[in-house]
Parts: structure tokens; C-alpha cells; sequence
């Protein structure tokens, strides 16, 4: 499969073509930001442990019948996917309340949720990736009903088995974003797991300590990201030491811009 012309850039990702209309590139960056762009930084390292990290969750992921975009982690930085529409919906399943839960609900941080939660918000950058309800999203025909009740279904499964893999290893899935795509897959569209799953996309504490094992680490100006993002990749049992990052160095941004808002 022939890389082609990039076809999308994303804040942590590029996609390029193949020569195979159905495939793609999906390569990961270093890049981090944060409050919808205004905070930025390139943390040495990031890529290689979300493309890592990222794989190994979502061929789990296959094993249990989700199927996704993933095909096979390409080299350290990229991942032949399949080629999707991406549903333009942020879903977001919680088990803890945190973020912006309690900030828009003033819920406290850390109260555990009787059932997972789920919400949808508009991918929209510009307009702050704003919650929307489920009537909304027939109304402006952003996903059809059958659509959605998959993606519920899937996203119950996703849930039960992330929550139980990070358990096994000392982890709290405290909550994670995940998106949706149509494959058409020989004329018959799909709808698949796609974009990726890892620290950028969940929120992952120390059973015991409830240290941050996540991008929040960015956020909140933690710091050691790369330690944390080792530590998930070690505890999964997927780090190796050929990934070349260095663990003691540059670990931290080497760029923050942090814009007013205004
Ligand atoms: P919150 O809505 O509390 O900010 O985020 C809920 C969960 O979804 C967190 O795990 C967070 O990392 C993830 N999430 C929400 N929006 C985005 C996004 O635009 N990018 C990434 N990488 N993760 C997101």
C-alpha cells in the first residue's frame, strides 16, 4: 500500500490516502492541546505511545466482535486504517464525574456514577464542541437512529471490557471520548470504531493513589506526561524499550503558547 497526499490534519493526527480508496494512513503526532487549541505543545514521544497504546486497545477491542478502522500499526508513528466518514459526534461514556461534567453541573469531582453515562457532543471546533442531545442529532441528520442505537451498544461493550482491562492493572477508567465512522464496506456501509483510544482520549487514575495516568497531566500543567503514558503502556504490557523515547528527557512540553481567551 502506497502513502498518498494528506487528506486531513487533526490536533494530534494526520490522515493520508493510500493508493486504495478504502484504506488510509492514520499517523500520530506529538502535538498536545488543550482547551480547544489554547494551549499547545509538542511533548517528545506522545505518538509513539498513543500509535502503541492505541493499537493494542483496539485489537482488543476487535477480538470481542467491535469491529474498527484499525488494519495493523504500520511502524511507530502510523497505522493503516480503514478508510471512514467520521460521524461528526464526540461520544463520551463516564463512570466518574469529573471535567467538564461537574464544571457545567457543578456535580462534585470524583462522585461515582450508579450507571455509565453517556453524552454527545458536535466535533466542532469552533463552536467549543458543544453537548447536544440525541434529538438533536436526528434533527440535523448528523446519525440516524439505528445508527445511534449501535454506537449505544458498542459503547456499553467498550466500556465494560476498558473498564475491566485497566482494572487488571491497577487503572480506573474514569471516563474516555471515542468517535464513529461509516465504512462502506463493498457497498454496504458500516458503522465501525475509529480515530483512536489512549491517554489523549481517556481519563485514567492509580486505583490507590489516584495519580493521573492521562492527558490531564497537560491540562492541569502536571507534568511527567511521557512517565504516565510509559506507565499504562508498561502496565498493558506493551512498552518496550525499542520505542526509543527518551524517558528521562525532554519530557517535558517544549512549547506552551497559552492564548487569552477572550
Ligand atoms: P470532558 O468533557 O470532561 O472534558 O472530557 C471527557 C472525556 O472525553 C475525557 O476523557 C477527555 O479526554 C475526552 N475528550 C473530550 N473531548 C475531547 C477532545 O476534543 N479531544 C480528546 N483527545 N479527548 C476528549
Amino acid at each position: 500500500m502506497k502513502k498518498g497526499k494528506k487528506i486531513y490534519e487533526g490536533k494530534a493526527k494526520i490522515i493520508f490516502a493510500t493508493n486504495d480508496k478504502n484504506f488510509a494512513i492514520q499517523h500520530f503526532k506529538d502535538d498536545a492541546t488543550a482547551f480547544n487549541n489554547q494551549k499547545k505543545a509538542s511533548i517528545n514521544g506522545k505518538g509513539i505511545l498513543n500509535n502503541r497504546i492505541s493499537e493494542h486497545i483496539l485489537s482488543n477491542l476487535n477480538q470481542i466482535g467491535i469491529k474498527n478502522h484499525l488494519v495493523k500499526r504500520l511502524n511507530m508513528r502510523e497505522q493503516l486504517v480503514k478508510f471512514v466518514e467520521i460521524i461528526p459526534i464526540e461520544f463520551i461514556v463516564r463512570n466518574v464525574a469529573t471535567g467538564s461534567l461537574c464544571k457545567r453541573l457543578g456535580i462534585e469531582d470524583g462522585t461515582i456514577l450508579d450507571k455509565p453515562l453517556f453524552e454527545f457532543c458536535l466535533k466542532d471546533d469552533k463552536l467549543n464542541d458543544p453537548l447536544i442531545s440525541k434529538e438533536h442529532i436526528f434533527e440535523f441528520k448528523w446519525a440516524t437512529k439505528k445508527e445511534i442505537e449501535k454506537i449505544e451498544k458498542y459503547l456499553e461493550r467498550i466500556n465494560d471490557f476498558m473498564v475491566g482491562m485497566f482494572r487488571g492493572v491497577g487503572i480506573k477508567l474514569v471516563d474516555f471520548k471515542v468517535e464513529f465512522g461509516r465504512y462502506n464496506n463493498k457497498g454496504k456501509i458500516e458503522i465501525i470504531l475509529a480515530d483512536e483510544i489512549s491517554p489523549d482520549t481517556c481519563r485514567l487514575w492509580d486505583i490507590k493513589t489516584e495519580k493521573k495516568l492521562d492527558k490531564d497531566r497537560f491540562r492541569k500543567n502536571l507534568g511527567n506526561l511521557i512517565q504516565a503514558y510509559q506507565d499504562v503502556a508498561r502496565r498493558l504490557g506493551i512498552f518496550h524499550e525499542q520505542t526509543n523515547i527518551r524517558p528521562f528527557k525532554l519530557l517535558e512540553p517544549t512549547a506552551v503558547k497559552i492564548k487569552k481567551s477572550k
